[in-house]
């Protein structure tokens, strides 16, 4: 198998801690590793150097010894792709981040440390498998466990934004913490003079489906298609008929 390895200076962000010619001088040792430095990978230059390395050397695999994947792990993966390599057949070793920031004071330990991420990179780069992109339906609504204020807020305000909420309660009522203040911090209103208004809207929205008494029982599925079976427990009374009241069902 042969591994492409391309190191990063950033600049002097990584090269003025990180020995990084002392690390190309290593890993030339290694016969299955074709290694190549640039002074900023993620340029236009840097990135084409990435392609025609790949064409010139048949390179199978590739490892980017750079900063966080957050940053440009998508762009090195697109690029690899543009060379003809599965998208997913790339690892990175975070040498700026994760090295050379936190480590100004202590450079030879950083380019020690620097191989060993690297080294680490090169044994995760073989075990890859080549993966494909695949597209899904989500179902745009959401669940959201506990009543508290929390719960309550994000449920109006993806409720106003049109898509269907489940807002599980496991007590009788929502209101939460909140509903047993006296006051709230900093204007010291009445904690239920705001919270009153909310729940009441919470249960007339009618993009609001409010389950209390209820507990989820079990989750299977997976993101954007949750199957969620949700416990309700018995009340005791009829709830499209109760008015809250306290009196009707006594007569
Ligand atoms: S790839 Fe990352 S480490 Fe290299 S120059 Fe670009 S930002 Fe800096
Ligand atoms: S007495 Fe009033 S509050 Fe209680 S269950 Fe009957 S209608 Fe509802």
């Amino acid at each position: 198998m042969k591994i492409g390895l391309f190191v990063c200076d950033c600049g002097k962000n990584i090269s003025g801690t990180i020995n990084t010619k002392q690390i190309i001088e290593y890993f030339s040792e290694f016969s299955d590793i074709k290694v190549l430095g640039d002074p900023y990978l993620c340029s236009e230059s840097g990135l084409n150097k990435i392609i025609e390395q790949v064409t010139d050397k048949n390179l199978e695999r590739i490892i980017i010894a750079a900063c966080s994947f957050k940053l440009h792990g998508q762009l090195f993966r697109k690029t690899i792709e543009k060379a003809g390599i599965n998208r997913f057949l790339i690892s990175f070793a975070n040498i700026r981040e994760q090295n050379s920031w936190v480590h100004p004071d202590e450079p030879e330990k950083a380019t020690i440390k620097a191989i060993d991420q690297i080294k680490m990179a090169i044994e995760h780069v073989k075990l890859l498998e080549p993966l494909d992109v695949e597209y899904s339906n989500v179902r745009p609504s959401t669940l959201i466990i506990g009543g508290g204020i929390a719960g309550i807020k994000a449920a109006l305000v993806i409720a106003d934004a049109g898509y269907e909420v489940s807002l599980v309660e496991r007590k009788a009522t929502i209101g939460g913490h909140m509903a047993l203040f006296d006051k709230t911090f900093p204007t010291l209103d009445c904690s239920i003079c705001i919270l009153g208004p909310l729940m009441t809207e919470v249960k007339d929205h009618p993009n609001i489906n409010l389950l209390t008494n209820s507990t989820v029982e079990k989750v299977d599925g997976y993101i954007g298609n949750f199957e969620i079976t949700i416990k309700k427990n018995p009340t005791f009374i009829k709830e499209d008929v109760c008015v809250g009241c306290f009196d009707v069902c006594r007569e």
